[in-house]
């Protein structure tokens, strides 16, 4: 039977919001195959509970992977964990949700298993014909979209973030859980994690967030954004920004969104002072309402915007932001 093993790293704290995502995903591929989904949960600490939310959420059956070693995200024993896992069961493909460590981890994963690998997916099925698996992923910064076709097993696949709605637990599945007595080489371990620090954040994650005002270069300057937060906390939104913004040092880089920052897809995407380019619009494009606000008429912002508002935000924002001050007093 063909199986689709779908790598959930490091669920210490659970399955998360984008691993069912991961699971949605795999059912994708599993279904048309008539195959199976196999979760294989790779950690320092892997449990039954993990595997029995894996498994509410789509598995047809979860594989434990777990080893001391493989704290701190270390991608040299991850990998060989991950690599013992497909050895194992020989799937038609391996299928891991973007994050940093997956890239990692997957792109090394299949030069060793001479293989393909596709990274940043957005849509993935299976040729009803062949059994192939089709792979799609934007490419020249969103400009155009290229369309894989696997020639080889298994597969290895990078599904990028918010891209399939997450699978809904449905506590009533059943499934078989396996733990694994993993042997990893602790020669391998190369990189030690000395101290860490947690970034201060207020309200809610950028990737979850149903609301994002965000802000480019246009906004003139770091204090320039404190607008943006106001508007944000009116509406239970979050505050993201383009590249130029971060790299100005304006914001934390963690509120990047685009090709090298974060992919997000809201309700409501307000675009504050930035000119659209590609980069930044493939890290948005799950948005489902778009408003631009830019002195620039010609800015490709307003090709993708719903509503656009040629202005200085200066002469917008705070407006808005009376308005909704307004209505709540009301
Ligand atoms: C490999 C690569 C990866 C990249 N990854 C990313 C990425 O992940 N995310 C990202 O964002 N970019 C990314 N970029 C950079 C990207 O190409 C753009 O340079 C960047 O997005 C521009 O940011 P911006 O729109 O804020 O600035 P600009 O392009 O300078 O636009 C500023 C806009 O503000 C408007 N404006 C000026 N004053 C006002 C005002 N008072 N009121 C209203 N509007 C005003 C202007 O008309 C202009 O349209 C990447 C580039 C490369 C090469």
């Amino acid at each position: 039977m063909s199986k689709v093993l779908a790598i959930i790293l490091s669920p210490e704290e659970g399955i998360s919001r984008s691993d069912r995502e991961l699971l949605a995903a795999g059912r994708i591929l599993a279904d048309p195959l008539d195959g199976q989904l196999v979760a294989g949960l790779v950690g320092a600490s892997v449990e039954e509970s993990q595997a029995a939310e894996a498994i509410a959420c789509g598995a047809d059956k979860t594989y434990l992977a777990g080893d001391p070693l493989l704290v701190d995200h270390n991608s040299e024993v991850m990998l060989q964990a991950v690599e013992y896992l497909v050895q194992e069961l020989q799937p038609q493909a391996v299928v891991f949700i973007g994050k940093t460590s997956s890239q990692e981890i997957a792109a090394r994963l299949a030069y060793r298993l001479k293989t393909g690998c596709v990274l940043d997916c957005v849509e993935m099925s299976v040729e009803q014909s062949s059994g192939r698996l089709l792979l799609t992923k934007p490419i020249y910064g969103g400009k155009a979209v290229a369309l894989f076709a696997a020639s080889q097993t298994p597969a290895v696949v990078v599904l990028r973030t918010r891209t399939v709605d997450p699978a809904e637990p449905d506590e009533a599945r059943q499934g078989d859980v396996e733990t694994l007595s993993l042997s990893l080489d602790s020669s391998r371990v190369n990189a030690r994690v000395v101290e860490r620090v947690s970034e201060q954040g207020e309200g809610v994650k950028l990737e979850d967030a149903t609301v994002i005002i965000s802000g480019g270069r246009g906004m003139g300057g770091s204090e320039q954004f404190q607008v943006l937060e106001e508007l944000a906390r009116l509406l239970n939104g979050s505050v993201g920004a383009s590249r130029a913004a971060c790299d100005l040092g304006w914001v934390p880089a963690s509120w990047q969104i685009g090709q090298t920052g974060k992919k997000v897809a809201p309700q409501l995407y307000v675009a504050v002072g930035i000119s659209g380019a590609s980069q930044h619009l493939v890290g948005m494009a799950g948005a489902k309402h778009v408003v631009a606000i830019n002195t620039d008429p010609n800015a490709p912002i307003f090709k993708i915007a719903e509503l656009g508002v040629v202005e200085d935000y200066k002469n917008v924002v705070p407006h808005l932001i009376e308005e909704l001050n307004q209505r709540r007093t009301n």
